[in-house]
């Protein structure tokens, strides 16, 4: 089993060396190589994703990646942004499906901005269209504008844009999704305003046909940011296209308390996938030793699950994940009165001793 380790920038390197650290006391036969992405590569070969890395994600069974980016880098030419490289990794390896699981663990009820009877046992799965949308619909660009009250004017304009196989497939990874959970799934669109999101609900109507035994609701995004903030625990699976997804899953990670927290996955049709933590490079915090790395060792967690098939190994880690919180050890994001406050390479060690 080969993983492409992409540390990346800021706490990138930190966070992905302790889940490095927790894959190699597994003692499984994984064969890891690093390569730099982002600003790292930048520096390193004058591109965030030069050919040689790109080259180690493809071969492999799957990528663990760390984060990219700093503020230093964003005067560069768009193309030479760090955060390209994600994207680039995303579209080169047809990761058209982003997992985001946002679990709310007993012992951080408390770090929630909600209430934590809202809170308390919440585990839901946004399942996220990653390489359509109006991120990718082309034409996009700038331009006089050719009519309207302001022809003649400097303009901006995005394409959405979805075709019919590109919902089926994200729609068929949700229904399969929930039915290895409590079997209900609902899509979030915009059809009362949208053409391409009246098309997403109808090929999500009739996929459903293929899954009777999974409940399926619609719901607009307005109404779903509402209702992830007032009754959260009633969803499940929820379904949506890239950039309603870019804004819920954000949305759904602050109800667990702490970025610092959620793994995520993106896979593509032959399950080889990209795992990284949901947070960003956190350069105002590189450096000091204090990143929370359990996001990134849980995303390596649904590596071994989703890409590697290594269900125990996967469950192993998330059981110790679970006892280093029992056992009140903090990083200083999720930290509470009466907790011992440990940084980044002792909570990579406690895991490591808590996989028994
Ligand atoms: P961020 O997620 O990096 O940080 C937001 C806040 O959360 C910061 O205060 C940070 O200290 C804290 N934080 C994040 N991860 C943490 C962790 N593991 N432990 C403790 N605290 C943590 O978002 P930002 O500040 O908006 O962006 C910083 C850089 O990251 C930017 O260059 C942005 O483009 C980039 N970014 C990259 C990715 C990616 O690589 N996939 C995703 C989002 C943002």
């Amino acid at each position: 089993m080969k993983i492409a380790i992409l540390p990346g920038d800021g706490i990138g390197p930190e966070i992905v060396a302790e889940a490095v650290k927790v894959l190699r006391a597994l003692a499984l036969p994984l064969e890891m190589e690093t390569a730099p992405v982002g600003g790292a590569a930048y520096e390193a070969a004058g591109h965030p994703l030069p050919e040689a890395t790109l080259r180690l994600a493809q071969q492999a069974d799957a990528v663990l990646f760390g984060a990219v980016g700093d503020w230093k880098y964003d005067t560069l030419p768009r193309p030479l942004r760090p955060e390209q490289a994600i994207l680039g990794l995303r579209k080169q390896l047809g990761l058209f499906a982003n997992f985001r699981p946002a679990l709310c663990y007993e012992q951080l009820t408390h770090a929630s901005s909600l209430k934590p009877e809202l809170v308390a046992g919440l585990d839901i799965l946004i399942i996220r269209e990653l390489t359509g949308d109006i991120y990718f619909g082309q034409p996009r660009g700038r331009r006089a504008a050719p009519d309207g009250p302001f022809a003649g004017a400097e303009e901006a304009f995005d394409t959405m844009r979805y075709s019919r196989p590109e919902v089926e497939r994200i729609a068929r990874v949700a229904f399969e999704a929930a039915r290895q959970r409590r079997g209900k799934v609902t899509s979030v669109d915009k059809a009362n305003v949208l053409e391409t999101f009246q098309l997403w609900k109808d090929v999500v109507t009739e996929v459903h046909r293929d899954y009777p035994d999974v409940e399926l609701d619609h719901m607009y995004v307005d109404n779903a940011a509402m209702q992830l903030v007032k009754a959260p625990k009633k969803f499940d699976v929820i379904v949506t296209g890239n950039m309603f997804g870019d804004i819920l899953s954000d949305e759904a990670a602050m109800l667990t308390g702490s970025i610092g927290m959620l793994p995520s996955a993106s896979l593509n049709e032959r399950g080889q996938g990209l795992y990284e933590p949901s947070h960003g490079s956190a350069p105002d915090i590189a450096g000091k030793g204090v990143a929370n790395p359990l996001a990134t060792i849980l995303s390596a967690a649904m590596m071994l699950r989703y890409s590697l098939k290594q269900p125990e190994a996967a469950a192993r880690i998330e059981a110790a994940v679970q006892r280093v919180l029992a056992q009140g050890l903090r990083t200083a994001d999720i930290a509470s009165p009466g907790c011992t406050v440990v940084g980044t390479a002792q909570m990579g060690d406690a895991v490591v001793q808590a996989l028994g």
